[in-house]
């Protein structure tokens, strides 16, 4: 099967389609849901391209199953104890038998386990083992069953023999997978359950055979090389231990056909599971990816619409969220929109979780709506005085200056004032001002070497603001500048 690709990340799978549009989407564009899946751009329903696009062929990952006991120290540990317990084995054969028993187990586990789409190893433990079902026996019983239906069959007649055992043979993997899954004998040995596996997966249940067979003579091999040059006791123990090893790979590799071929097995309870090394690390908020779609299709509008309803209206007060909508009318050089939006972004930047390393931001919103609009301004003193505060921290001294310029007559009341009993504003002057000024002062003493513009501003605080707590502060620094004239 060809896969089909993601249209903006062409290296990832595809995984909906959305059929109005004509466009595929991977995970990273579109968050998967269970129901239903509307298309980022027109909203319609979308189809779903089956899982098994996105997941790795089987044959395609051929390392990983050899590898697979030793990602786990504890298939390692449990493997190691199997063989030296298999030392038993040369006084009682019945030992021997347990232990084939509790690696078969535990291979019933890791194909459950991977069929799901979990593809690191499932944890070893007793209840894991001991569970209910004796599935290596029943499994047992099931091919003993199976062969003594094939002689019944030769009894009928050779062919109809001969065609008989080469289906349970054929069918031993899939026998194995419905064991495992269903855990009922009678399934297990339903030839028609047992050919609609071979028949779903199709081709690739021959690859998958072969592969298995190849296992099992590998581990044959193995133990043939091993014989001669090992001591009985430590054979035993190296045998044991590389048939536990194989056993395992294969269950591994019968688990992954399922998970790899489970929509046209009808397998669910699937995880949307991608292996580590796959997953790219950028995963994006599905929304933002969604305003990236836009984009990318030049529905300009359409993304600042959305990004605009999604800050109103759901008052979604995300960062991400305000700088991306921030770009987009930037980069529409929308000078009403941004007027109207650069105040709660930048309000939002003030009053963040964590203010002091977005306040910087704030001055850079700040300074690129003076560039599209040179009377901007914020509504507030209090903001625009800790915005120019942070200007002066960032070394942006004109922008700085530009912020508190004429402050008084743009914030000169205090905020904290109502209108009388009479319906008269108070005029009780806004503190914030000898604050202001007094940071414009000092930028232009020791920034831009104008000591008769600070002085002034400095004399006409104090003439102004008598009995503010700034006050005593201030005439320390007119001293100062007055020292450093005489210098
Ligand atoms: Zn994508
Ligand atoms: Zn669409």
């Amino acid at each position: 099967m060809d896969k089909s690709y993601c249209k903006y990340h062409l290296q990832t799978p595809a995984r909906l389609y959305c059929p109005s549009c004509g466009i595929r989407f991977c995970t990273q564009c579109v968050k998967l849901n269970i129901d239903k899946n509307p298309c980022p751009i027109c909203k319609e329903d979308m189809e779903s391209i089956g899982i098994s696009n996105t997941i790795t062929p089987f044959w395609e990952r051929l390392p990983r199953f050899f590898s697979y006991p030793t990602t786990s120290i504890e298939i390692m540990i449990f493997l190691t104890v199997l063989a030296v317990l298999s030392l038993g084995a040369m006084v009682s054969s019945k030992l021997f038998i347990l232990i084939t028993f509790i690696t078969l187990k535990y291979g019933y586990v890791i194909l459950e386990h991977t069929a799901e789409g979990k593809l690191s190893p499932p944890t070893i433990s007793a209840s894991a083992l001991g569970k209910g079902n004796n599935l290596p026996l029943q499994q047992v019983f099931v091919f003993v069953l199976m062969f003594f239906i094939a002689g019944w069959a030769f009894a009928v007649g050779t062919v109809v023999g001969i065609i008989a055992l080469l289906f349970i043979l054929l069918s031993v993997p899939a026998s194995v997978i419905v064991m495992a899954l269903d855990k009922n004998i009678l399934k297990a040995m339903n030839p028609l359950t047992l050919m609609g596996i071979i028949s779903r997966v199709g081709g690739p249940y021959f690859i998958l055979y072969g592969f298995l067979l190849l296992l099992f003579a590998g581990a044959g091999v193995a133990k043939g090389l091993l014989a001669p040059i090992l001591p009985m006791g430590l054979f035993i123990i190296m045998g044991t231990f590389v048939s536990g090893y194989f056993t395992l790979i294969m269950f591994n590799m019968m688990g992954y056909i399922v998970y790899q071929y489970h929509e046209e097995l009808g397998f669910d309870g699937v995880y949307e599971f991608e292996e580590s090394e796959e997953t790219g690390n950028d995963k994006m908020v599905p929304f933002l990816s969604e305003i990236n779609i836009l984009i990318a299709e030049g529905m300009i509008d359409d993304a600042k619409k959305r990004l605009k309803w999604t800050l109103e209206e759901s008052h979604l007060e995300v960062l991400d969220y305000h700088q991306r909508y921030h770009e987009l009318l930037l980069l529409s050089k929308d000078k009403k929109a941004l007027g109207e939006h650069s105040e709660p972004y930048i309000k939002a930047l003030i009053y963040s979780t964590q203010p002091d390393k977005t306040i910087g931001k704030a001055v850079e919103v700040y300074a690129d709506c003076v560039k599209f609009n040179p009377d901007f301004s914020l509504s507030q003193g209090n903001d625009t005085y800790e915005l120019a505060e942070a200007a002066n921290r960032k070394r942006k001294y004109d922008l700085a200056l530009r912020m508190v310029n004429k402050f008084a007559q743009r914030y000169p009341n205090d905020l904290n004032d109502f209108p009388n009993a009479f319906g008269k504003q108070q005029t009780k002057k806004n503190p914030t001002i000898p604050k202001a000024y007094f940071l414009a002062a000092k930028i232009l003493f020791e920034r831009k070497h104008q000591e008769a513009q600070a002085t002034k501003i400095l004399t006409s605080l104090l003439r102004q603001f008598p009995t503010h707590p700034l006050i005593s502060e201030i005439k320390e620094y007119l001293n100062f500048i007055k020292q450093r004239a005489k210098q």
